[in-house]
């Protein structure tokens, strides 16, 4: 029997999103098992970069990370690879905050760095 795929959404802040871009390249056989969505930029510049499909919610700081942690609450996102900068303030960091905190409400697994990014897809077909 066939499983349905498994949903990740993937969201950078501007500092980090050479990072996330060369992750996604990375991984792209594994990611191309999953629905894939993201933050505005992010998205496109992944779907830009590897080819897939990733759907695009609108841009973090104008409710990107609301529409997804909208979707986490209503159970159609299943991990999110979220790297955050740790280094500069962010314009929506309440909004940040909200997403991180519905991740850990619907516990649903949640990398804020390469490490745990690897492992999480890794173990979550
Ligand atoms: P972006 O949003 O992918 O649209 O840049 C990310 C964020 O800053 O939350």
């Amino acid at each position: 029997m066939k499983t349905k795929k498994k949903t990740i959404a993937l969201i950078a802040h501007d500092h980090k999103k050479e990072e996330i871009v060369v992750w996604a390249l990375k991984n792209k056989e594994i990611l191309k098992d999953f629905n894939l969505c993201g933050t505005g930029h992010t998205a496109n510049l992944i779907s830009r970069a590897t080819g897939l499909t990733v759907k695009a919610y609108l841009s973090g700081p104008l409710g990107g990370d609301q529409q997804i942690g909208a979707h986490i609450a209503e159970k159609e996102i299943d991990m999110v690879i979220f790297f955050w900068d740790p280094l500069e303030a962010q314009p929506h960091d309440p909004d940040v905050k909200a997403l991180l905190r519905i991740a850990v409400v619907y516990d649903i697994p949640i990398a804020t760095n390469k490490a745990t990014a690897d492992l999480i897809i890794k173990n979550n077909k």
